[in-house]
């Protein structure tokens, strides 16, 4: 068995070293894993719905322990940290409403009774990216969980620690440890299997575009069902009718928020013309604004990135002649700090198309309504975005035509448990979140039973 070490992206110190599982292990952990979804998927929904609302309880007693432990393991502001750790357990006591209420369909049909069943898959497996370890594991593993699945989830190499302490938290809960199990290893070994093995029925992918196109690929040849949620580009659309002073003041949040690493990162900030220069005034204290720092400390805004590689990866898009405008700060020292970066590149430029996953933001004008819609359109992702406007049609209008599946109009925000969350494009596939998720891990089964006619003695 190999092993990683893990390291904390503020001090470079490593934190622990984890085992890496080979495919021998996943095996082992797929049967086990069938076994009790049988047991599960056996149970009352009162009981099903029961054990998920412990499972919650759980992690709301140790919100304030898997916060640290992200800190220290993904270099997470703490309050952002205790925001992610208690979106786990409102996710969880979300989804536990679902198998009490994951009714089917009677349909009326001659000659008798036409009724649909939303029958479990089996196992899942669920593969998470660095960058918010823990609310994507829940995406995935409360509604599969509440629709009557096994799960199996294999966190990214860099950042395990939450994910293993959720495992053990779900079953000191008194869920059956091989219902839900937390895999840790590489992405090429333990990923992979869930790929190939057949006794996964789906994975669930959040990642990169590159590897989810892999993923994909690979689950054809069992026609596996994907969930995918991959890379982003995003727009912040700044009309002139719009209140420019917040629409400044809001955007280093709207793309800087976890030091860039955000799959919604509103990353092309787009400027009508005829303000753009009041815009780049008001948008250049409010970077310089931004606290980056010591994730532990309260006030800290923004901390580190997560690894050296990918230090190296996001440090390439601004070398010494980059179109810097101005830039924000950062600690010197240990750790791989990056400070808030704003370009005004052309509009070819890679800043613009690529994802860069960092704090480093572009900025282009353009003209009219038509122009702002071609411009945030010209990507091939299609994930978030946001509109600033105070024209109502304007607002309507942009919104509908903007090809992203998350868009907010005077604000950034994004991602809540209640309402769908998926990609446009090479976004992704499939949607999770919001009432209809349990939906994606069940098939639905039509069974009619015949009923003799006996009408005429009635
Ligand atoms: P990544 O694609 O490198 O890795 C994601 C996960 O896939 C990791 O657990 C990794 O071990 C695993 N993996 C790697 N190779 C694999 C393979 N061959 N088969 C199966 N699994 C494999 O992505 P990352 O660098 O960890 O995360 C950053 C990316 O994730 C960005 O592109 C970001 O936009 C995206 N992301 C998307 C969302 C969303 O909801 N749309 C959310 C967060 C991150």
């Amino acid at each position: 068995m190999s092993t990683a070490q893990v390291i904390n992206p503020a001090t470079e110190e490593v934190l622990r070293t984890v085992d890496l599982l080979d495919e021998a292990a996943v095996d082992d952990a797929v049967g086990r894993a069938e076994d009790a979804q049988r047991r599960w998927a056996r149970l009352a929904p009162a009981e099903r719905a029961g054990a998920l609302r412990a499972f919650a309880a759980a992690v709301d007693a140790h919100v304030d322990e898997l916060a640290t432990l992200e800190v220290a393991n993904s270099g997470h502001p703490i309050g952002q940290a205790e925001w992610e750790a208690g979106h786990v357990r409102d996710v969880l006591q979300f989804y536990s409403a679902t198998p009490e209420r994951l009714s089917g369909k009677q349909i009326p049909v001659a000659g008798g009774i036409d009724v649909t069943f939303n029958e479990p898959l089996g196992v899942v497996g669920v593969i998470t990216p660095w960058n918010f370890p823990m609310p994507i594991a829940a995406w995935g593993f409360a509604p599969a969980l509440a629709a009557g699945n096994a799960v199996l989830l294999k966190p990214a190499e860099w950042t395990p620690l939450t994910s293993i302490r959720i495992g053990e938290l779900a079953a000191e809960s008194g869920l059956d440890p091989d219902l839900f199990q937390v895999l840790p290893g590489k992405g090429a070994v333990v990923g992979e299997r869930f790929v190939t093995h057949p006794g996964v029925r789906k994975v669930v992918f959040t990642g990169s575009t590159e590897v989810g196109t892999r993923v994909m690929a690979g689950a054809a040849a069992q026609v596996k069902r994907v969930t995918l949620e991959l890379g982003g580009k995003s727009a912040n659309i700044v009309f002139d009718d719009c209140d420019l002073e917040r629409a400044a003041a809001t955007a280093p949040y709207g793309v800087f928020d976890n030091a860039g690493q955000d799959c919604c990162a509103r990353s092309r900030i787009l400027v009508q013309r005829n303000v753009y220069d009041r815009f780049m005034e008001l948008l250049e204290p409010a970077v310089k604004g931004v606290a980056v720092g010591d994730p532990a400390v309260r006030a800290t805004e923004m901390g580190p990135l997560v690894s050296r590689p990918h230090w190296e990866s996001v440090a390439s898009y601004v070398p010494d002649d980059a179109p810097v405008a101005f830039r924000g700060s950062a600690p010197e020292g240990p750790g791989f700090w990056f400070p808030p970066t704003v370009l005004t590149p052309q509009p070819t430029d890679r800043t613009v198309t690529e994802e860069i996953f960092g704090p480093v933001v572009t900025v282009l004008p353009f003209d009219d309504e038509a122009a702002a819609v071609a411009l945030a359109n010209d990507t091939p992702y299609g994930l978030s975005g946001s509109i600033w406007t105070d024209n109502l049609s304007r607002a309507v209008r942009v919104s509908r035509a903007v090809e992203a599946g998350n868009l907010s109009v005077n604000s950034h925000s994004s991602v809540r448990y209640n309402t769908p969350f998926g990609g446009f494009k090479q976004s992704g596939l499939g949607r999770e979140l919001g009432p209809d998720a349990p939906l994606s891990f069940t098939e639905t089964k039509n069974v009619f039973f015949a009923v003799e006619d006996r009408a005429e003695e009635l």
